[in-house]
């Protein structure tokens, strides 16, 4: 059973406990009419919920680590209704978090959870409007893999898809998107054409960059600080239907960052990215991951593919397969690691950005000092894209010609308290040291941050942020997981 078709069932099985006001005494919810102190809420579309069971799972997050109980969840049956529970939350001195779904974030420490206050669960509106010739109108709660399924009968596609395609479009535009075709199409965020968000203020604002530009500059890979996205305008590009992926290993990392930073430059291939895994005797090997999009009956020159490149003789292998599919990769891996119960494991994640002239000295040392038991297991992926393509002030990144994301996707095994402190503990000293060579955090992963943390990774852009925050949430209603501005 997938994640969602499960959330669904809990959802329609639990008996829904329906809010009718909000009792100003306790500062909290109320199902019946109480006191003289409740205060009706307004008229919804939708239901604003608070079962202990739907609020458990909206105190939990992929990470599985912080857990932030929420008064209520509101199911939204309209976007008006996000535009009332902000008004109503902004006058009440309540504060609301979006989320791709309840039990359903896939951040690892809690930045879409909100001790009492409101989740969004922004699943609830996942229509997708309008499909034309070179963009599509989708609600945020679309999962790219929805999007992707209705684009790909006209031969389109969302320019840069994350690896994991089961994410929200509001979600994965909060924070930044990023894919192995970025060092082509820039980020996610930098392929979206207009946007309507409800801002910290309970006003429904559409923005692009003509119309509303502080906003829409805000908003983009805005941590959820300045509004919630309700519906995007997506760019789609023409997709071929067939792909190529290559795979070759290196022993030598610093050969395949090397490769990696020519080809993105060349442009020989539609995708690239690499990860390390463990090499049977206690250190790792790399590998580069690259594909070609082809027309059936046309497909890439393999020699031509591999020209010039430095990976180690006899290593290099093809697979070809459907757009589709390649776009869904990760599908069966994460339904075994569902199965055998990985998936539900504590994930103290950590996602780096590194300036690209220190990118592959940087991760060979920390690698040097990581072990298997430090991953669990878990994946860990670098590769390289263009800062030149990215266009959303917010969106942090080293200012150098090339930026590499690093990612150690850990699993805590054993799922001890301790252990996971440990893990924590590494990812706080590995972004000290990135952020000294002028490494941003990709801020959907577990690291403790503190305001001046906040200060440093926003900067030289922390006044601008904290001004977007004064005109768009001045009460500093939205999204308190990150922790930006406690
Ligand atoms: C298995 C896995 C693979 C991943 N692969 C990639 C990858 O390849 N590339 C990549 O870039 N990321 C990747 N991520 C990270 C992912 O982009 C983030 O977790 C991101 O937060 C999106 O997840 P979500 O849709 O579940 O959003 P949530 O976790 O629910 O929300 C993320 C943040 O955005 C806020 N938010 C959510 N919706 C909205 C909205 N509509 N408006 C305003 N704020 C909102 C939330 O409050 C929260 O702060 C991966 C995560 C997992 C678990």
């Amino acid at each position: 059973m997938t994640t969602t078709v499960a959330r669904r069932r809990f959802l329609q099985g639990s008996l829904a406990i329906a809010v009718v006001g909000f009792d100003r005494g306790r500062e909290s919810w109320a199902s019946g009419p109480g006191s003289a102190n409740v205060v009706a809420i307004p008229q919804l579309d939708g239901q604003l919920l608070m079962n202990p069971a739907v609020l458990a799972a909206a105190a939990d997050d992929y990470g599985h680590i912080v857990h932030r109980t929420p008064l209520a969840v509101l199911v939204p049956g309209s976007m008006k209704d996000i535009v009332k529970l902000v008004t109503f939350a902004r006058l009440h001195g309540i504060q609301v978090a979006a989320a791709r779904g309840v039990g359903e974030s896939h951040s690892t420490a809690g930045q879409a959870q909100v001790a009492a206050g409101v989740v969004i669960d922004m699943s609830a509106l996942a229509t997708i409007h309008e499909i034309n010739g070179n963009d599509a109108l989708v609600d945020a709660g679309v999962r790219w893999i929805d999007l992707l399924e209705a684009t790909l009968p006209r031969g389109k596609s969302p320019p840069t898809l994350t690896d994991y395609i089961e994410l929200s479009v509001g979600g994965t535009l909060s924070v930044g998107g990023v894919g192995g075709q970025a060092f082509r199409h820039g980020l996610q965020v930098d392929n979206i054409l207009e946007l309507q968000v409800v801002t910290g203020s309970g006003a429904l604002v559409t923005c692009s960059p003509w119309q509303n530009p502080l906003l829409w500059n805000a908003v983009r890979a805005g941590l959820g600080q300045f509004g919630i996205i309700v519906r995007a305008r997506v760019r789609l590009v023409p997709v071929k239907p067939r792909v190529r992926v290559y795979s070759a290993t290196y022993t030598d990392l610093a050969a395949l960052t090397a490769d990696q930073e020519l080809l993105i430059e060349d442009g020989r291939f539609d995708y690239v990215e690499g990860s390390a895994s463990a090499d049977g005797s206690g250190g790792w090997i790399y590998a580069l991951e690259a594909a070609s999009y082809f027309n059936p009956g046309s497909p890439p020159n393999n020699t031509a593919k591999l020209a010039g490149l430095r990976f180690d003789p006899g290593t290099s292998a093809t697979v070809d397969q459907s757009y589709f599919d390649f776009a869904n990769r990760l599908a069966p891996t994460i339904a075994f690691l569902e199965q055998i119960g990985v998936w539900q494991l504590p994930h103290p994640w950590l996602n780096l950005f590194l300036p690209g002239p220190e990118a592959p000295a940087f991760m060979q040392a920390v690698l040097d000092a990581t072990t298997l038991d430090d991953t669990g297991q878990g994946p860990i992926v670098f590769y390289p894209f263009k800062r030149a393509l990215l266009g959303a002030p917010f969106a942090r990144v080293p200012d150098t010609p090339h930026v590499f994301i690093f990612s150690l996707l850990r699993t805590a095994i054993p799922a001890t308290p301790e252990h996971v402190t440990d893990l924590i503990a590494q990812n706080r000293q590995i972004y000290e040291e990135a952020r000294a060579i002028g490494g941003k955090r990709y801020p959907i992963d577990s690291v403790p941050m503190s305001p001046a943390d906040w200060e440093a990774q926003i900067h030289p852009l922390f006044p601008q942020f904290s001004l977007a925050k004064l005109l768009f949430d001045p009460l500093h209603v939205l999204t308190p997981g990150q922790k930006i501005f406690t």
